[in-house]
C-alpha cells in the first residue's frame, strides 16, 4: 500500500502533529472549526524524515502533492504559474514543537515573468506585484540557495538611498522592478545562478529546501538545547498566498492572546499595513499595537478579536496568532499555544482554573518545573543607584549584569569558561543560538517584543531587551554608543528585561519577591503531589529560605559547611593537627557549644519538621590550606626568616597535610571512616544535636532529628557507629532528664550498601540515597573532574544522553537503588527512603524515584518549588 504523504487541511486536525507538525495540524483544526484559512496541504514529516535518511523524495511524493495542487487551483480557481489568474503559494516547515527563527520559510512562490503579468491583470497593483516579487527572489535564494540575506538587503538600501525613500512602503514601482532586476543580476554575476523560472522546479526545491532544513546546525543547536529528538522531521506547509501588501486596507500581524511576558488577560500584539510576512518580526518599519487596528481596520480588529477568543477557548490555552488582511479581510495564518515566560504560564495557568477554562492538575502540567529557576532568580535591587543609559522594550524579564560582547561565537567561548556575558547585536538571528545559550542576556538595537531575541530569550528565561533604538551599535568595532558614552567589549553593563532598561556597569542584584499565582500554584501542588520535599540546607537562613519555598523539613544538613566557616576553621584545623586523642578532644569541645548553636538555629526554623544532620563527611585535608600553596609559603620562609615560629608552625602543618594525603581522597578516609577512627568527632556531634534538640524542645518547640551516616558499605559500619552514638546520646538525654525522640539512619551511596541495603536496614531506620557519590562509584567517573574532562565529549558525542550527574542514570544508578529499596524495604517495610543527590532538585530524575516508592526528595532551597512541582505533575 502506498504512504498517503500529502494531507489537504481539510483533512487533518489538532492531534496530527506527529505528522503534520504543529502549523500543519493547526492549520487543519482553524480549517475545519471554520476560521479564515488561506486553503493549503501539507507534506508530513514522514517525507522529511524519508527524505533525511535516503537524501531522496519517496517515489511517490511529486506525483502526490502534485495532485493536491491540481485540487488548490480547482478550489482556488487559480492556476500555477498562469499569464491570467496565477495562483502564488507560500511554502513554510513546521514541525511538531514550533523552532521559532529555526526553520524557513519562502513566501509569493511561484512568480515568474508570465504570472507577474497574470498577477498585475487580477489585481490591477503593479506595485504590489513587484513588491512582491522582491520579496520573492531575495527570500527564495536565501532559503532556498543559501545566499545570504544581507547582500539583497545591501543591494535594497542602496536603491532607497539613490531614490531617497525612506520606508520601502514609498518606494515606486519602478524602484522595486529595479531592485528585482538587481537581485536577479547579482545572483549571476556574484553567484553564477540563472533565477528560477519554472514555477514547479521552484516549489520542489523549496520543499527539498524546508526538509533539509531540519538538519541545518542551527536548527540542531535548538533542538539539543530544548532536548527535541532529531528523528521527527519537519512537515512542509504549501498554502494559497493572501497578500497583506496589498496597500492600506492590508496588513500583517502577530497577537498573544494574553501576555506572554507576564501573562495579564489582554490581547498583546504587533501589525503592520500594507507588508507582508517577516515585516513585523524583522524590525524594518517599527509596527503598531494591536489595539490601534481598532482605528485603522475596525471591523477586521472586531473579527480577529473574536478569533482570537474563539481560539484560546477552543485550544483552553494561551495562543500565539499570525494572521493578514487582504484587502479588509482577516485571514488566519497559524495558531499555537504560546511561548510565554515563568511568570506568565504561571499567571495564565492559574487565572484559566479560576476562569474555569482548565483543572488545578492541567495547570500543573501547564508550567514547566525547571523553568522556576528563572523565576527565583534574581532582580536589581530597588536600593540601588542606577546610571540608565538607554532604554528598549522589556522583552525578557528577569535582570543580568556582564561583559558586553557582540558576536555569537565569543558569547559562547566566554560563557563556556565561567564569564558573564551580554550579547549584545543589532537584531538576532538563528544562527545567534549557541551565543545566546551561553549569555547571561541579550540587548539588541532593533525588533519588537515579537522579535527573535525576545521570542528566545523569553523562552530561556533569559533577560533580553530588545529594539532599544537610542543605542548605535557598531559590530566591525565592537561597541555601541550612546551619546557621547561608549561601551567597548569587555565593559560591564547591566540590563533589567522588565523594565526594558540599559545601566551602565554592574549593580547589586535583589532576590525575586514571589506572587500571589505563584503561592497559590504552590499550594495546589502541595495538594496534589505524594512525596515529600526537603531542602539540603546547612545554616539558619537556608533554613527559613527553604521553608518559605514550601520545604516541608531538610534532608540533609552537610556539618562539614559549618566546619567550613571562618571563625570555626581554625579550631577544626586544630583539632585536626592534634597528635593525641585527649588533644583533640579539648578542640573538639571548643567546637561542641559552635555546633550547639547551629544546630538549634535550624531546629528553630524547621519546627514541627524532620531534620537530617548528616555526621562530618568529608576527607580531612579539605579543612587544611593547599598542599602546594603551603609548600610555596614554607620555601619563602626558609629563604626570609628561617628561624621564625611561623616557619616552624607551617612545616608542621605541611607534614600533616602530606600525612594525610591520599591517592585517591574520594574512596579514602572519609564518610564514616572518619567516625570509625576518631569516635569522638562524631561524639562531639550527636552530643551537640541531642543537646541543641533538648535546648530547643525546653523552649516548647517540637524538634524532630535525624541523625545519618555517610558512606556506609557495610552493615558492620553502620552497627558499630550505631553503638557508639547511641551510647552518647542516651548519656546526654541522660544528664539533662529529658527524652529526644530522634532517629537514627544512613545514607546510601555506595554500590556495596545498595546492593546489601537488606542487613543494613537491620541498623537503620531511614535511608537517604546520595545519588552523588552513587552516580561516582556506579560509573566510576570523579565527580569533581569528569564534567571538565569527558563528559562533555560523551554527550556531544551522545555515548551518555545525559550528564549523569544531573538527571539519575536509570539503568545503572537506578538500578541500584531499586534493588535498595526492594531489599531494605523487605526487611523494614515502612523504612523511610529519601534522595538528597543534586538529583533530587531534578525534574526527570524526581520522576524515576518517584516511581521507586520513594518518601521525599530533598534538594537545594531555590530547587524546592521544582521539586514541588515536579512531584505534582508526576
Ligand atoms: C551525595 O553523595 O549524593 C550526597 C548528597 O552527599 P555529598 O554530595 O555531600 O557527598
Ligand atoms: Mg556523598
Amino acid at each position: 500500500m502506498l504512504i498517503k504523504y500529502v494531507y489537504a487541511f481539510e483533512e487533518g486536525k489538532a492531534e496530527m502533529k506527529d505528522l503534520l507538525g504543529g502549523k500543519g495540524a493547526n492549520l487543519a483544526e482553524m480549517t475545519n472549526i471554520g476560521l479564515p484559512v488561506p486553503q493549503g496541504f501539507t507534506i508530513t514529516t514522514e517525507a522529511c524524515n524519508f527524505y533525511s535518511e535516503k537524501n531522496n523524495f519517496p517515489e511517490s511524493l511529486e506525483k502526490e502533492y502534485l495532485d493536491y495542487l491540481k485540487k488548490l487551483e480547482d478550489k482556488t480557481g487559480k492556476k500555477f504559474g498562469d499569464e491570467e489568474n496565477p495562483l502564488l503559494v507560500s511554502v513554510r516547515s513546521g514541525a511538531k514543537f514550533s523552532m521559532p527563527g529555526m526553520m524557513d520559510t519562502v513566501l509569493n512562490l511561484g512568480l515568474n515573468q508570465k504570472s507577474l503579468v497574470g498577477l498585475i491583470k487580477q489585481t490591477g497593483n503593479e506595485r504590489f506585484v513587484y513588491d512582491a516579487y522582491r520579496r520573492f527572489i531575495s527570500m527564495f535564494s536565501n532559503i532556498v540557495l543559501n545566499v545570504k540575506m544581507e547582500n539583497f538587503e545591501k543591494i535594497f538600501h542602496r536603491i532607497k538611498e539613490k531614490y531617497n525613500v525612506e520606508l520601502d512602503t514609498d518606494l515606486s514601482t519602478e524602484n522595486l522592478k529595479e531592485i528585482s532586476e538587481e537581485y536577479k543580476l547579482y545572483l549571476k554575476d556574484y553567484h553564477n545562478i540563472e533565477f528560477e523560472e519554472e514555477p514547479y522546479k521552484q516549489l520542489k526545491m523549496a520543499i527539498e529546501a524546508v526538509f533539509k532544513s531540519w538538519n541545518s546546525p542551527r536548527a540542531k543547536i535548538y533542538r539539543q538545547y530544548e532536548k527535541i529528538s532529531d528523528s521527527l522531521g519537519t512537515a512542509v506547509n504549501i498554502q494559497s498566498m493572501v497578500f497583506g501588501n496589498m496597500g492600506d486596507t492590508s496588513a500583517t500581524g502577530v497577537a498573544f492572546t494574553r501576555n506572554a511576558s507576564t501573562g495579564e488577560k489582554v490581547l498583546y500584539g504587533e501589525y503592520l499595513i500594507n507588508a507582508q510576512g517577516e515585516d513585523v518580526v524583522a524590525g524594518l518599519r517599527t509596527p503598531n499595537k494591536i489595539q490601534d487596528m481598532k482605528n485603522t481596520l475596525p471591523e477586521v480588529y472586531e473579527q480577529f478579536v473574536e478569533t482570537a477568543k474563539k481560539l484560546e477557548n477552543h485550544y483552553r490555552d494561551m495562543q500565539d496568532l499570525e494572521f493578514t488582511v487582504e484587502k479588509n479581510k482577516l485571514y488566519m495564518l497559524q495558531t499555537r499555544n504560546a511561548k510565554r515566560t515563568i511568570q506568565a504560564s504561571i499567571k495564565v495557568a492559574v487565572d484559566m482554573v479560576n476562569e474555569g477554562i482548565i483543572t488545578k492538575k492541567e495547570a500543573m502540567k501547564r508550567v514547566e518545573p525547571i523553568k522556576l529557576n528563572n523565576l527565583l532568580h534574581r532582580q536589581i535591587d530597588a536600593e540601588s543607584e542606577l546610571n540608565i543609559i538607554a532604554k528598549g522594550l522589556p522583552a525578557s524579564p528577569g535582570a543580568a549584569s556582564g561583559m558586553a560582547i557582540f558576536d555569537a561565537d565569543t558569547a559562547e567561548k566566554l560563557g563556556k569558561e565561567g564569564k558573564k556575558v551580554i550579547l549584545v547585536r543589532i537584531e538576532t538571528s538563528p544562527d545567534d543560538i549557541h551565543g545566546l545559550i551561553q549569555a547571561q542576556g541579550v540587548l539588541t538595537n532593533r525588533g519588537g517584543m515579537t522579535s527573535h531575541a525576545a521570542v528566545v530569550a523569553r523562552g530561556m528565561g533569559k533577560p533580553c531587551v530588545a529594539g532599544c533604538e537610542s543605542i548605535k551599535v557598531n559590530l566591525e568595532e565592537k561597541k555601541f554608543t550612546i551619546n557621547n558614552l561608549t561601551i567597548n567589549e569587555g565593559d560591564f553593563f547591566t540590563i533589567n528585561g522588565g523594565t526594558g532598561e540599559v545601566i551602565l556597569g554592574e549593580v547589586k542584584m535583589k532576590d525575586p519577591e514571589l506572587s500571589p499565582e505563584f503561592r497559590q500554584l504552590m499550594e495546589w501542588a502541595e495538594e496534589i503531589k505524594t512525596i515529600g520535599v526537603r531542602a539540603n540546607a546547612d545554616n539558619p537562613e537556608d533554613a527559613r529560605k527553604s521553608r518559605e519555598f514550601g520545604a516541608k523539613g531538610i534532608g540533609l544538613c552537610r556539618t562539614e559547611h559549618m566546619f567550613m566557616e571562618q571563625d570555626r576553621l581554625p579550631i577544626v584545623q586544630q583539632m585536626i593537627m592534634s597528635e593525641t586523642k585527649r588533644e583533640r578532644k579539648i578542640h573538639l569541645d571548643k567546637l561542641l557549644p559552635i555546633q550547639r548553636k547551629d544546630f538549634e538555629g535550624i531546629f528553630r526554623e524547621m519546627e514541627g519538621y524532620p531534620v537530617t544532620i548528616r555526621l562530618l563527611d568529608p576527607p580531612l585535608h579539605e579543612f587544611l590550606p593547599n598542599y602546594k600553596d603551603l609548600l610555596t609559603e614554607v620555601i619563602t620562609l626558609k629563604i626570609k626568616s628561617p628561624d621564625s615560629e611561623e616557619l616552624l608552625e607551617k612545616q608542621k602543618l605541611l607534614k600533616k597535610i602530606e600525612l594525610l594525603h591520599e591517592s585517591n581522597p574520594m574512596m579514602g578516609l572519609r564518610g564514616c571512616r572518619l567516625g570509625i577512627t576518631f569516635p569522638e568527632i562524631n561524639e562531639m556531634q550527636v552530643k551537640a544535636i541531642i543537646e541543641a534538640a533538648i535546648n530547643l524542645k525546653k523552649e516548647g518547640f517540637t524538634v524532630l532529628p535525624e541523625i545519618m551516616i555517610p558512606l556506609i558499605g557495610h552493615a558492620n559500619e553502620l552497627k558499630f557507629v550505631k553503638e557508639q552514638l547511641e551510647r552518647v546520646a542516651k548519656k546526654t538525654m541522660e544528664e539533662h532528664e529529658q527524652i529526644i525522640d530522634y532517629k537514627f539512619g544512613t545514607m546510601i551511596e555506595i554500590p556495596r550498601a545498595a546492593i546489601t541495603a537488606d542487613e543494613i536496614a537491620e541498623y537503620a531506620d531511614f535511608f537517604s540515597f546520595g545519588t552523588n557519590d552513587l552516580t561516582q562509584m556506579t560509573f566510576g567517573y570523579s565527580r569533581d573532574d569528569a564534567e571538565n574532562k569527558f563528559l562533555q565529549k560523551y554527550l556531544e558525542t551522545k555515548i551518555l544522553k545525559d550528564n549523569p550527574f544531573d538527571t539519575i542514570d536509570q539503568k545503572g544508578v537506578g538500578e541500584l537503588m531499586r534493588i535498595a529499596v526492594e531489599k531494605g524495604r523487605k526487611i523494614k517495610p515502612d523504612l523511610k527512603l529519601g534522595v538528597c543527590g543534586e538529583h533530587g532538585g531534578d525534574p526527570e530524575s524526581i520522576k524515576f524515584v518517584s516511581s521507586l516508592g520513594i518518601s521525599y526528595v530533598s534538594c537545594s532551597p531555590y530547587r524546592v518549588p521544582i521539586a514541588i512541582l515536579s512531584s505534582a505533575q508526576v
